[in-house]
């Protein structure tokens, strides 16, 4: 604990001084962070879905140090590079073939503004100029600017801070695994009566990441992209969390093959080494978005685009499937039984994610030290105690994982 820290560093989410103080961490390699006091934890957030390969890996640190040699960054007006060309050139050839124009962005919330921009331009450039609102489904996260803000969750998001300043879209029901169906409806009447002032639609596939952390069974996206055609709405997927292999699939809307008019991504795409974010997009999109306005100042950073290059060619040419199917295959048989604890509301386990949602809300400080005593680094929220480990992960590891899990679900 530091006490500088404590009183003058703001730390996500919290106020100063905090109240919980923050673990410094010293180092970290593999799958494990070292803590200053000596204690060494496994990492079982990937900093927040982002280090897949986990830390200090010599492949991504020679990427960096070939790219740091070369240039650490040069702006992105009227210059450009080789190692943001290779990340676009992999990129338009890993997502679906529709996509084919790339912008940079320096994170995941600005690769949503940006989205929501290309979607408001466009409907601008072909007349449409009534079209300025979204669509969204309940228990959605997209980050932490103004626009991003404004679809996320409207009850457990910022909605309630930044009332009359946040601008007010449409909310339909979230779908589940089941009765995803209900949800569909609901969005088709909302289409229905609103889409003449709505722009376009913008949901995560799959998984609800840090809105809630829940499923929904894929073909709601095949669904909900063919009623958004029909009335003209853009179709944007957020794979800012689930991209990059966490759920199974090089991405999740491979679960269905749906195509988005415009996909974010971010997170894990540079190995969470550096900040990074894009937003892909259609030969028919951009050409009716014209000049899109946007231009941040660390636009396609060559080191973060260097690492992304390497990260990427560091997930496809290893077994990642096998691993993804290996910890899910571990989460599933160690977490599930947990469904019968009377404290537990539910167990959910897809790819490389594991969640126990228990009933009543977690005492975070109280349970991030009862799993650091057993070697185990976690972020719970709400009711939600998760994970979503590196997926290099080893058997050992991810036994002292689960095993931490449990122990925290019989002590809470
Ligand atoms: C984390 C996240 C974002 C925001 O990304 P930042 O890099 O934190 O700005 C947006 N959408 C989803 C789905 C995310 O998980």
């Amino acid at each position: 604990m530091d006490s500088f820290d404590t009183q003058h560093l703001w730390h996500p989410y919290a106020k100063i001084p905090n109240p919980i103080a923050a673990h410094k961490v010293r180092s970290a390699n593999g799958v494990y962070l070292n803590l200053d006091n000596g204690e060494c934890v496994i990492d079982g957030m990937s900093s927040w879905w982002s280090v897949i390969h986990g830390y200090n890996h010599p492949t991504l640190n020679k990427a960096i140090s070939e790219q740091l040699a070369k240039m650490s960054h040069v702006m992105f007006g009227g210059l450009t590079h080789q190692s943001a060309i290779d990340l676009a050139k992999t990129l338009v050839a890993i997502t679906p073939n529709n996509l084919s124009k790339v912008f940079f962005t320096d994170s995941g919330s600005v690769a949503v503004e940006s989205a929501l921009k290309m979607a408001l331009q466009y409907w601008q450039n072909r007349g449409k100029n009534d079209k300025q609102k979204f669509v969204t489904i309940r228990g959605g996260y997209h980050g932490d600017t103004f626009g991003a803000m404004s679809v996320c969750d409207p009850d457990n998001g910022m909605h309630h801070l930044f009332k009359g300043m946040l601008a007010q879209h449409f909310f339909v029901k979230s779908p589940s695994m089941v009765d995803w169906h209900v949800a569909l409806k609901d969005l088709k009447t909302t289409l229905k009566q609103n889409a003449s002032s709505i722009a376009t639609m913008i949901l995560e596939p799959v998984v609800q990441g840090a809105g809630g952390m829940r499923f929904y069974d894929p073909q709601y996206l095949v669904e909900a992209k063919k009623l958004c055609e029909q009335h003209e709405v853009l179709f944007i997927l957020d794979e800012i969390a689930t991209g990059f292999g966490r759920t199974g699939k090089l991405f999740a809307l491979e679960y269905v093959n749906v195509k988005p008019d415009i996909l974010c991504l971010g997170k894990a795409l540079t190995g969470g080494y550096l900040s990074l974010g894009v937003t892909l997009t259609s030969d028919e999109i951009a050409n009716n978005v014209g000049t899109l306005m946007h231009g941040p100042t660390f636009m396609a950073n060559p080191l973060a685009c260097a690492v992304a290059n390497a990260s990427i060619n560091l997930l496809l040419n290893s077994p990642w499937q096998d691993n993804i199917t290996r910890i899910e295959k571990h989460l599933y048989q160690q977490l599930l039984p947990l469904k019968t604890n009377k404290k537990v509301a539910d167990v959910r386990v897809l790819g490389a994610i594991g969640v126990v949602e228990m009933v009543d809300i977690i005492d975070m400080e109280k349970i991030q030290n009862r799993l650091i005593a057993n070697g185990v680094w976690l972020r719970p929220y709400g009711k939600l105690l998760y994970t979503m480990p590196p997926f290099i992960i080893d058997d050992v590891a991810i036994s002292t994982l689960t095993d931490a899990i449990k122990d925290s679900v019989k002590w809470l």
